[in-house]
């Protein structure tokens, strides 16, 4: 079975965008993965079909209706679906490369983008959304922060990329950052490739590979170097 990502967005148009196109969209048309984006506003009832209403309490905005929202989780995601149900959002827990190596294990994902201010706090309760922040920044839906989801745990799908040894040996599968890479030609402005790059010897090549991952993650993020909990 491959691996079923479900969208409940305001703005369906927006699927497959950048999804469907190279690694990621040739794995779709593969079926190595599969895409159903739902418009949440088809769970609408009323004339209007109107999926949001004021803040109770006030301020500015709108915020989505639980009881909409609600009705279009259900359609997407009955009882005995055992994906994971995630809201996109900027106080949730924040996506790293150990829970998108989580999500790519399991069957599936869906997820809900919020619009406005985001959604009524007791349909997060009542379907038990988990809430996954793509950073510490504020953008104006979630269907930007669920594309990011998507990509990462996508290529992560066996098969999906060319060379099985891509997806281990880069940034974050290690608590490391990548080495710095080079390709031909071989001399560029007056920059040469390093010569230990082109002298064939393997070990040396991997060791001065590792060393400059260290390095760089000693000068950028020595967080990532001082414990086990990378979350
Ligand atoms: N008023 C909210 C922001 C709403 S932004 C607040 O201050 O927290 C509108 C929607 O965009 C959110 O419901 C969420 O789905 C999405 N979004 C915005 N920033 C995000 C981020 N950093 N990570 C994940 N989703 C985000």
């Amino acid at each position: 079975m491959s691996f079923a990502a479900t969208v409940l967005t305001l703005y369906p148009e927006m699927f497959p965008g950048p999804l469907g196109i190279s690694l990621s969209g040739r794995a779709l048309e593969k079926g190595l993965w599969s895409l159903e984006a739902r418009n949440i506003r088809d769970s609408a009832t009323d004339r209007h079909r109107s999926v949001d209403d004021t803040p109770s309490g006030g301020g500015p905005g709108m915020v989505l209706r639980a009881d909409v929202l609600a009705r279009a989780i259900d359609a997407a995601s009955p009882a005995g679906d055992d994906r994971p149900r995630l809201l996109m959002s900027p106080r949730g827990r924040p996506l790293t490369q150990a829970l998108v190596r989580e999500l790519a294990g399991g069957p599936g994902v869906v997820i809900v983008c919020g619009r406005f201010e985001g959604v009524d706090q007791r349909v997060i309760d009542g379907r038990g959304l988990t809430e996954i922040s793509i950073g510490d920044y504020v953008l104006s839906g979630g269907e930007i922060p669920a594309m990011v989801l998507i990509d990462a745990v996508v290529r992560l799908i066996p098969g999906v990329m060319g060379k099985e040894s891509s997806g281990t040996e880069e940034s974050f599968s290690e608590p490391l950052l990548e080495y710095p890479h080079y390709t031909r030609p071989a001399e560029w402005e007056g920059r040469a490739i390093p010569d230990i790059l082109v002298s064939g010897d393997h070990g040396r090549i991997a060791k001065w590979r590792r060393e400059q991952a260290l390095k760089l993650t000693r000068e950028r993020r020595p967080d990532l170097l001082r414990g086990p909990d990378r979350d």
